[in-house]
């Protein structure tokens, strides 16, 4: 069967702000590869975990297969249509929806937790005034909320019931399909498992598609069925939960696995953003596979080429952008890159 999200090559570059006397000069504005040729696909049903630090375009992949920002190349199909050459998005807008990180910024102080649940169903056109207040007394209830809040602003509310009245907002239309972007990282931890059990619970009553963008590994790893890593604009490996935390293809994947856990939650596992080491510019990525700066098993030909996605062991389902999955590889038989050669493409 098709998977309900397609994403094939998907481009979001930014332009650093457009300097007339460098265009005088003749010199293009500098791009940031925020999004950098990425392809997976989110399954009917599942949760595809995306995990990476920040800054590495998860994000942006988010947003930008959402149509929410104008992708620069590639293409995302919604059911089996290309929503970049859709031109009209109305169905796909009820379809696929979002969580975002921050329940604060995320929701308009001045209106009431009634309204913006309503404000979809409005914008939408669906129902009479009648049937739009009892569908919201209806959603609040089942997020955890009471149908009596509804007239209670944004700072009369916690931040997991604020989070509770962003997941109420993304069910109003009845999506397949929601991206939550980090919905629980600006929780508590004890917040947190209130809202992810949540979210597992409407995915099985409403047969929902997930992809989950988070920096902590111990959170993707509860959630997921599969799960693709980002690095620097491009996706380094993708596969099966427990193969990607049991039996990881990338050197990558390895060093987040192996970074330290987090102070503050030492029982709550991983956090990618204290791996070591700088993450190089997305403004100016280091040439052949964009790990070779700081991989441990670096060679000559890694600064040289660029890895595809090699199957991991045989398994078509688990993919790794490293050479060192290909037994015959030139890689095995090129010089190991000292930390001169490693540190000039910086
Ligand atoms: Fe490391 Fe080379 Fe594999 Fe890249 S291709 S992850 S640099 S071993
Ligand atoms: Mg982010």
């Amino acid at each position: 069967t098709d998977p309900l999200v397609r994403v094939e090559d998907l481009q979001k570059y930014y332009y650093e702000q457009d300097n007339l006397t460098d265009r005088l000069l003749g010199k293009e504005p500098e791009s940031v590869q925020a999004v950098d040729g990425v392809s997976f696909e989110v399954r009917e049903g599942e949760t595809l975990g995306l995990v990476g630090e920040s800054g590495c375009g998860k994000s942006t992949t988010g947003e930008t297969l959402l149509n929410l920002r104008e992708p620069t190349g590639g293409a995302v199909y919604f059911d089996g249509e290309n929503v970049f050459e859709n031109d009209d998005l109305t169905e796909f807008r009820e379809r696929a929806q979002v969580v975002f990180q921050d329940p604060f910024s995320s929701l308009d102080p001045r209106m009431t937790a009634g309204e913006i649940v309503r404000e979809p169903l409005d914008v939408h056109g669906l129902g009479t005034k009648a049937e739009r207040r009892e569908r919201v007394a209806e959603l609040m209830e089942r997020v955890g909320l009471s149908a009596g809040q509804t007239d209670r602003y944004p700072h009369e509310f916690s931040g997991g019931q604020r989070q509770r009245i962003g997941i109420a907002r993304a069910l109003a239309l009845e999506p397949d399909f929601i991206v939550c972007d980090e919905p629980v990282s600006a929780l508590d931890v004890s917040v947190q498992a209130q809202i992810l059990n949540l979210l597992e619970d409407l995915q099985e009553e409403f047969g929902l598609t997930y992809l989950f963008i988070a920096h902590d590994l111990s959170v993707v790893r509860h959630i997921s069925d599969r799960v693709a890593v980002m690095y620097l604009g491009e996706i380094v490996e993708i596969g099966p939960v427990d193969e990607i935390f049991e039996n990881p293809g990338h050197p990558y994947t390895e060093a987040l696995l192996e970074s330290v856990p987090r102070a503050d939650t030492s029982e709550q596992g991983r956090d990618v953003e204290t791996l070591a080491g700088d993450v190089p510019s997305p403004r100016n990525p280091p040439s052949g596979c964009r790990f070779h700066t700081r991989c441990p098993y670096a060679r000559e030909a890694c600064a040289r080429e660029d890895p595809d996605g090699y199957e991991v062991e045989g398994d078509e389902d688990h993919r790794a952008a490293c050479f060192r999955r290909v037994d015959d590889h030139e890689y095995w038989s090129s010089p190991p890159l000292d930390e001169d050669g490693r540190t000039a493409e910086t």
